[in-house]
């Protein structure tokens, strides 16, 4: 197949690239111009194309929890917002992703399920630091993109770790060469301050009270601390704060991602619309959205996810906030987020927009031999966007059963026109989705040959 006539988006280029892709069974083969046709021609003609995007942070509650998303919906609906691969948290399955085992049951549970390719993290609650911790953790690595662990949780089932769990989990993850993911707020501030603000009331105003801005600084603290103590890399999920976002970008053994909802609301908007913008950590002060957006563009918060946790109309009604599911969908307008609000609007050079959505994602993730770049030997996941037009997003509209959505209605620039995995057309502005769920495989981490650096390129200590 030949892709011509496109502006393409080449790793680190400030200008798209005019010129033609070939590719030859599901690969990139070459990329330059003047190449001859190749069996099928795709034109391109006006449309910039991208690297597909990978969105790095999702819950498909898939097996397990079918009311809220499943992998068929959830990855049917990234598809049409230009996500070609998707990694699906351990928490939110049943079985959750605690060892190798429930790993490759859910891994085969998924094999014939999703629209686009997926990767897994594995879990380790405080649950789990018992004497079959390192047993877990050496058979999760190979499989997984990391760890995901809570440094404070709102679910029985998967309770947080402490400080002293961290300290034992974090060398073991290095000697098993694996990431750690944390979602940073600190416990015991948080603790204290939902006590307090339950008498303030049961409004969004009060849920902003109950998860004070320090705890995610104090938490990023502690844990990039221990994961320094160790030298192992770590991996900070949903940063809000402009604090916590300096302290990571000040280490090389750790990276951060944040979502749109971060960079679009803020705490007036949760006390305006209450419960469907209700998550966790919560929405901050406007000042934040900013500097993330500064630190977005400039390097220091590495890539953007979308925590696409949808609750159903019931969980994500009701008139107490406390009651609220805590979680919004936002799989379906991740990329398109950043391309709208990013490029277009002249906050992200398109450098930096590939490597928010993709490549820098890839990267930490170890995807990086075949996915976020458009490069000769990598997969042809490719989303193709006219950047003229624009997307008015309806939820009702979206494959994703997340119905309750702050972006509902939202007016985007730009318009992906087409999303390709390794080659293969599933979405088209004109049809619609048309991979089948299936499409998708399961991919898994490069292993390492030869001497480690850390992810930002530094030698590991
Ligand atoms: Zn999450």
């Amino acid at each position: 197949m030949r892709v011509r006539n496109a502006c393409i988006a080449l790793p680190g280029a400030t200008e798209p690239f005019r010129g033609e892709v070939i590719v030859e069974d599901g690969i990139i083969a070459a990329v330059g111009t003047d190449l001859p046709a190749s069996g099928e021609d795709v034109d391109a003609n006006g449309l910039l194309v991208l690297p597909g995007a990978i969105d790095p942070h999702v819950h498909f509650f898939d097996p397990g929890y079918p009311a809220r998303e499943t992998f068929p919906t959830g990855s049917a609906a990234a598809a049409a917002g230009g996500v070609t691969t998707v990694i699906d948290m351990p928490d939110t399955s049943i079985p959750m992703a605690t060892d190798g085992a429930s790993i490759l049951e859910k891994r085969d549970a998924l094999s014939h399920a999703s629209v686009v390719d997926f990767g897994l993290f594995g879990g380790i609650s405080g649950l789990l630091c018992d004497d079959a911790l390192e047993a877990r953790i050496a058979e999760m690595a190979p499989l997984v993109c990391g760890i995901k662990t809570y440094a404070t949780s709102g679910a029985d089932f998967f309770p947080r770790v402490n400080n002293y769990q961290y300290s034992q989990i974090l060398p073991l993850a290095k000697n098993h060469d694996v990431t750690i993911l944390v979602h940073a707020e600190d416990w015991d501030f948080i603790s204290h301050a939902d006590a307090d603000a339950r008498s303030l009331g049961a409004t969004g105003r009060a849920f902003y009270r109950s998860r004070p801005e320090a705890a995610e600084t104090l938490s990023v603290l502690s844990v990039t601390e221990l994961a320094a103590m160790a030298g192992a890399e770590m991996h900070i999920v949903h940063l809000g704060t402009a604090r916590a976002a300096a302290i990571v970008a000040a280490l090389a053994n750790v990276t951060g991602e944040t979502c749109p909802q971060y960079l679009e609301f803020d705490c007036e908007d949760l006390e305006r619309i209450g419960a469907p913008l209700k998550i966790t950590p919560t929405l901050k002060s406007p000042y934040q959205k900013a500097l993330l957006w500064q630190m977005l563009a400039d390097g220091r918060i590495d890539f953007v996810a979308s925590d696409h946790a949808p609750g159903t109309v019931q969980e994500k009604s009701g008139d107490s906030i406390w009651d609220a599911y805590s979680g919004i969908p936002g799989g379906p307008i991740v990329f398109l987020y950043a391309l709208s609000e990013g490029y277009l609007a002249g906050r992200l050079s398109l450098a930096r927009l590939v490597e928010v959505t993709s490549s820098a994602a890839a990267r930490r993730y170890r995807l990086d031999d075949r996915k976020g770049a458009i490069a000769a030997g990598h997969d042809a996941d490719l989303v193709f966007v006219d950047p003229h037009a624009t997307t008015r997003f309806d939820a009702a509209a979206s494959p994703s059963l997340g119905k309750v959505s702050p972006w509902d209605g939202h007016e985007f620039r730009g318009r992906v026109v087409r999303t390709m995995l390794r080659g293969k057309t599933v979405y088209d502005a004109e049809h619609g989705v048309v991979g089948e769920a299936g499409t998708g495989r399961f991919v898994a981490p490069r292993r390492q040959d030869g001497p480690e650096t850390g992810w930002k390129g530094v030698p590991r200590w």
